[in-house]
């Protein structure tokens, strides 16, 4: 059986502490898109920790963790996070990277940075770490695959070929030093060494592997509104942040992605430009950032400070219904605990009209939210184990905001440990 565990919002649903717990009943944990440009932070027993490559079942002896084909694959970051994981303690996780992987190029993360300098205020906003120029290159059909590592002939021509055409624009439009093909080919041989022991055909280990029964998680990045297709384009991510696009990116037919299960977060927050309708501002959203998560909600990546809102019913219905949920995992619901009353956006009001339905980028330019203000419950629910024993208050919140995006809520998360967690 496959499940996915994917975000409903912007990411930082808490997507790690979901995947890191669902990962002791599981197999193998796998990674299908996105790269080194978001994080999952993940709190258990050997520590703290920020991955940003790894999949979050890396902590278990008994679970394989798999960089799948759909991922923008850093291999000196991959070889990094496996030496600060070891050397706190973690036993050496086994990995497998797919031969379809393609790799973060130098260059890429180069490009990244060059180009937000040149779009000055009109930025992405991206964390620079290539993952833009990576997918453009990749659909282009210039990018590299780890396999090509393993063909030295084509590598060397490729790498020359390749530089030719990126020196043009690093002389022209960027102005900025060229590349050297052969500081970079010594550089693909430095990865091809760090990468060798784990390449694998994934899938067909993964074909292999459901036929003998085993338990497959998909660990999705960042959430439905940073998807290039379905989110709020451009402010968006590069690959696909759908469960469904895990087929693809571990390579699994999509018959088999059986439960899909959608973090999402008790209140909002996101990170980078564009659009953010429930979005609160001053001191209103300075305390809630401070309470958020566990320890502020800062980027895990940038170390940046989110952007804070009210949960938002519009966008999370809409990024549950693309997901194609089966379970809503409720996180950080604890956070919200030290507040009087919580407003709950319920519409967005679009030229004087109002809506549930999550609109295309323009309109949702000019969205204003329609809150709903419900009672707080004043209490700290940490701890709590059975759903009948959190504050009526907060049982109300839980049932509105499920009847609002109307998917189940089956797990409410209030902390940021694998325990804590509460089954309905
Ligand atoms: P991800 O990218 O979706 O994995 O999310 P992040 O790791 O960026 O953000 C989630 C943050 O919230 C992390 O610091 C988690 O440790 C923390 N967290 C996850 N679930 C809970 C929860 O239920 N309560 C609290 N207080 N923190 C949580």
């Amino acid at each position: 059986m496959v499940k996915a565990v994917v975000g409903a919002n912007w990411g930082d649903e808490g997507k790690g502490k979901i995947t890191d717990m669902l990962a002791k009943e599981a197999d193998i944990i796998v990674r299908f898109q996105g790269g080194a440009n978001a994080g999952h932070t993940i709190v258990n027993d050997y520590g703290k920790f920020a991955l940003h490559t790894l999949p979050s079942g890396c902590f278990y002896s008994h679970t394989t963790s798999v960089i799948g084909n759909g991922v923008a694959l850093n291999i000196p970051v991959l070889f990094r996070e496996i030496q600060e994981i070891v050397s706190k303690g973690v036993p050496m996780p086994k990995i497998l990277v797919s031969d379809r992987a393609q790799m973060v190029m130098p260059y890429h993360i180069l490009f990244d940075q060059y180009e937000e300098e040149r779009l000055g205020g009109k930025s992405f906003g991206s964390t620079k770490s290539g993952i833009a120029p990576f997918y453009s290159d990749k659909y282009a059909k210039i990018g590299f695959q780890v396999s090509e590592l393993f063909d030295e002939e084509t590598l060397r021509d490729k790498v020359v070929r390749i530089c030719e055409t990126k020196n043009v624009l690093l002389e022209h439009l960027y102005h900025k030093p060229l590349l050297d093909p052969q500081e970079l080919l010594a550089t693909l041989h430095e990865y091809k060494d760090m990468v060798a022991p784990y390449v694998c055909d994934v899938s067909s280990y993964l074909w292999n592997a459901l036929k003998e029964g085993k338990e497959i998680l998909l660990e999705g990045q960042l959430g439905t509104l940073k998807d290039p297709d379905h989110g709020i384009y451009p402010m968006v991510t590069s690959s696909s942040t759908l469960a469904a696009f895990g087929a693809i990116g571990a390579g699994l037919p999509p018959y088999a992605i059986q439960k899909v299960i959608v973090v999402c977060k008790a209140y909002s927050s996101a990170v980078g430009a564009g659009a953010f309708v429930s979005e609160i501002f001053g001191e209103e959203a300075d305390e809630l950032r401070r309470r958020g998560g566990d320890g502020g909600e800062y980027g895990a990546t940038t170390g940046r400070p989110r952007r804070m809102g009210w949960f938002d019913c519009v966008a999370s219905k809409y990024g549950c219904r693309l997901q194609g949920a089966t379970d809503v995992a409720f996180t950080v619901l604890d956070v919200l605990g030290y507040l009087d009353e919580i407003p709950v956006c319920v519409g967005y009001e679009i030229d004087g009209e109002v809506t549930t339905e999550f609109p295309t980028t323009v309109k949702l330019e000019k969205a204003k939210p329609v809150l709903k203000t419900l009672p707080g419950w004043k209490y700290d629910i940490r701890g709590i184990r059975k759903y009948e024993e959190l504050p009526e208050n907060c049982r109300r919140y839980v049932e509105f905001i499920e009847e609002q995006i109307g998917f189940p809520i089956t797990m409410v998360s209030n902390g940021p440990g694998r325990e804590d967690i509460i089954y309905r």
